[in-house]
């Protein structure tokens, strides 16, 4: 009901069982998220927010889930870190300028952690990972990205974070600007460039969300792909997000760092 927080159970809350409330409950992995949790040994779903709903307190919830749209996932998760509540995020969009407010706003709540998750799914975790392995021994490289069309931003939150890793891994190899030799491209078909990295978006109905990374080299070409076919494929990193996020106080930027993987 929109105006309040639809509170999903009020039970007294036992100490092992971590409360968690999802903001964004109505959407496509806000839904997922909510069974997610409710079928979860030691979390109960304490809320269930849509859009138009008052946050308040969040039903007095340890951990705010918050899968929503760019322009609201700032302000929600300002909401919840003001109140002490750790905040697991899945919602895209989130540049360095609102990654550094949010920085700022932690470091007067040391106690309070919140993951930004570009990607819940772990082999897209892992594709990342392999792909900045890879980025210093080969001298092209671009990151094609693929999704249903409904969603309302591009390139993908993990195409970007990939490029940036790449680019990163780049710089240290020393290697240059990948080649190119295009000089005549009013339309933009050379894609977007994230860190020097071409990055292309495809919308295709019947997509979940694809990527594919090409390493090309002098005879070869490397391809890493990750396919999340169903949205229960982020359900796992949800969880473990959800499980570990307090043990994880400030900001932490990407769910290989909750997993072992991190840099
Ligand atoms: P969706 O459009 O189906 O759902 C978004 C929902 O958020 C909608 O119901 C909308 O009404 C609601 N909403 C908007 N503002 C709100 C607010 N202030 N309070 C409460 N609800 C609000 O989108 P989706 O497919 O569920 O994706 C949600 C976000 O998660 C997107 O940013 C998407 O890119 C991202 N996503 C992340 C991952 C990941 O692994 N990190 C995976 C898939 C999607």
């Amino acid at each position: 009901m929109p105006g309040t927080v639809c509170r999903v159970a009020t039970l007294a809350t036992v100490n092992d069982v971590t409360r968690v409330a999802v903001i964004g409950a109505a959407g496509r992995m806000g839904s997922e998220a909510c069974r997610a949790v409710e079928s979860a040994d030691g979390l109960e779903l304490v809320a269930s927010v849509a859009r138009g709903d008052e946050l308040g307190d969040l039903a007095g919830a340890d951990v705010a889930v918050e899968l929503t749209v760019p322009d609201s996932s700032p302000g929600n998760v300002a909401h919840c870190v003001e109140r002490g509540i750790h905040v697991v995020v899945g919602t895209t969009g989130w540049d360095d300028a609102r990654l550094e407010a949010l920085r700022s706003q932690l470091a007067d709540r040391p106690d309070v952690g919140v993951l930004i998750a570009p990607n819940f799914a772990i082999g897209a975790i892992l594709m990342m990972r392999f792909a900045e392995q890879a980025a210093r021994f080969y001298e092209s490289v671009e990151v094609i990205e693929l999704h249903h069309p409904d969603k309302v931003d591009a390139p993908s939150g993990t195409a970007a974070r990939t490029a940036r890793l790449i680019g990163a891994a780049r710089t240290d190899a020393g290697l240059g600007a990948v080649p190119d030799a295009t000089t005549h491209d009013p339309g933009g078909a050379r894609g977007a460039r994230v860190d020097g990295i071409p990055v292309h978006a495809v919308r295709l109905r019947g997509l979940v969300a694809h990527q594919e990374v090409l390493f090309g080299g002098v005879g070869e070409m490397l391809t890493i792909r990750h396919d999340s076919f169903d949205r229960a494929s982020f359900m796992p990193g949800v969880i473990e997000g959800v499980r570990k996020v307090r043990e994880h106080p400030g900001l932490t930027v990407g769910l290989e760092h909750y997993l072992g993987l991190g840099a």
